[in-house]
């Protein structure tokens, strides 16, 4: 199993020297199990970068597991250039919507004129959106646990797992309001024992005491996480598009030291990082 790391950056993408090692682009990562299609979480402007890298012939099978509708995590769709051509075909599971309305019907309110020059059926590719709640289900051999997670809005955490090995995404996971460390039993299910846990990672504890209930969480929750959850490998993610590669590198020297005294390892999600799992 292979996790490519397409975009890393939470909440708006952000560009120039000062971010250029880890990369300016919203949430899209990649996981690669041989023998199928290819599987990823959301469509972040990373999907642009991913697209060009698979069949342009209209040969193109995939799945995306999207976490939720935000911007964020959604921008890529239009970009995602396999789409571009007639016969492609992309699988959208994504949260089922709390307001009667269907996936579909909210993307084909935000992807249409004049916010954008077409709407989704335009495209020559076809998008089937699948409207997902708490459940388990099968991607040709990876098995997918969805649950709801806290964020602003209906969002899934999901969790992949194949020959023993396991992935666990939580773009976007609200911490306690008032700073403490407690997880959902859903999130909990997604994250505990996996190999990999890819975790939200937006603020420092001094941004949190203003945007406690922006949808986020701080670096140290997303280690408490990682520790309480028992897993081998975190991820920070979802960067905040202020934070800069200088700061990012501190960030990951402190987590690491950490992390070992903890028991598990941890990376600083960049543009372009492959993870080998298991
Ligand atoms: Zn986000
Ligand atoms: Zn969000």
């Amino acid at each position: 199993m292979q996790v490519t790391f397409f975009g890393v950056r939470g909440s708006t993408p952000c560009h120039g020297d000062s971010v250029a090692r880890y990369g300016g682009n919203t949430s899209c990562v990649a996981v690669h199990v041989p023998g199928q299609g290819p599987l990823f979480f959301d469509l972040g402007t990373g999907a642009r970068d991913l697209g060009a890298g698979q069949p342009q012939d209209g040969s193109f099978r995939g799945t995306c597991l999207l976490s939720h509708l935000h911007w964020d995590h959604t921008q890529g769709l239009p970009f995602f250039s396999p789409l571009h051509a007639e016969g492609a075909e992309l699988d959208v599971y994504a949260p089922a919507q709390d307001d009667g309305r269907t996936v579909a019907e909210v993307i084909g309110q935000v992807i249409r004129p004049p916010l954008f020059p077409i709407v989704v059926d335009q495209l020559p590719g076809k998008v089937r959106f699948h409207d997902t709640a708490d459940s388990e289900f099968m991607i040709g051999n990876v098995k997918v646990m969805a649950r709801m997670v806290p964020h602003v809005g209906p969002t899934l955490g999901y969790r992949l797992e194949w020959q023993g090995h396991s992935v666990a995404y939580l773009s976007d996971h609200q911490q306690p309001h008032d700073g403490s460390f407690s997880v959902s039993e859903g999130a909990r299910e997604l994250a505990e024992g996996v190999d990999l846990l890819i975790h939200d990672s937006q603020y420092t504890s001094h941004e949190f005491a203003t945007k406690n209930t922006w949808g986020h969480c701080t670096i140290d929750y997303a280690m408490w996480v990682a520790e309480h959850c028992h897993v081998r490998t975190l991820a920070l993610f979802h960067h905040d598009p202020t934070r800069t590669d200088a700061m990012l590198d501190e960030v990951r020297e402190s987590a690491v030291v950490k992390g070992e005294s903890a028991g598990f390892a941890v990376l600083t999600a960049f543009e372009g990082l492959t993870v080998d799992v298991g």
